[in-house]
């Protein structure tokens, strides 16, 4: 699928890991960072869930640390058992996707130097109790638009 938030070129490799340490990992990052303002993301993560989207696979150490919740048809998100932090979406794979697709927590990158913020979905799911400034240097998606692009079968 072709992803207009960010591009290949600049893929970054960098490591993370949870709040505790028992959960590490290495994975190659698009530049694209995003925020996703949906219900779930900030029951799961306080407020917006910042997303740094990973290319290909992910590779954990300490895989046996995170247990995974499936939030969705589409998606389970994955947690450290041990501190509770948020570590990844993963939604599951599609034709386009074979793989699957790990969109990590932000705050799990070790180094965020290389992070650009310029997306935010589900903006009509934020609550307007916070905001970003500089709104027009991002891409802003709605539900309606993002369902439609990952999961253009769910009930509307
Ligand atoms: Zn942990
Ligand atoms: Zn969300």
């Amino acid at each position: 699928m072709e992803q207009p938030m960010s591009d290949s070129k600049d893929n970054v490799d960098v490591t993370g890991g949870c709040l505790c340490g028992a959960v590490k990992y290495t994975a190659k990052l698009k530049s694209g960072a995003g925020a996703c303002h949906c219900s779930m993301c900030r029951k799961w993560s306080a407020g917006p869930f910042m997303s740094a989207h990973a290319e290909g696979k992910v590779e954990f150490h300490g895989a046996g640390q995170i247990s995974e919740y499936q939030s969705s048809e589409w998606a389970a998100r994955g947690f450290c058992k041990t501190c509770g932090s948020s570590l990844y979406y993963h939604l599951k794979p599609r034709p386009e996707v074979p793989e699957g697709e790990y969109i990590l927590s932000a705050g799990t990158v070790d180094d965020q130097s290389s992070l650009k913020f310029d997306h935010e979905v589900f903006i009509d799911g934020a609550p307007g109790w916070y905001r970003f400034d500089d709104e027009d240097s991002r891409q802003r998606m709605t539900e309606a638009e993002i369902l439609a692009m990952f999961a253009p079968d769910a009930p509307q």
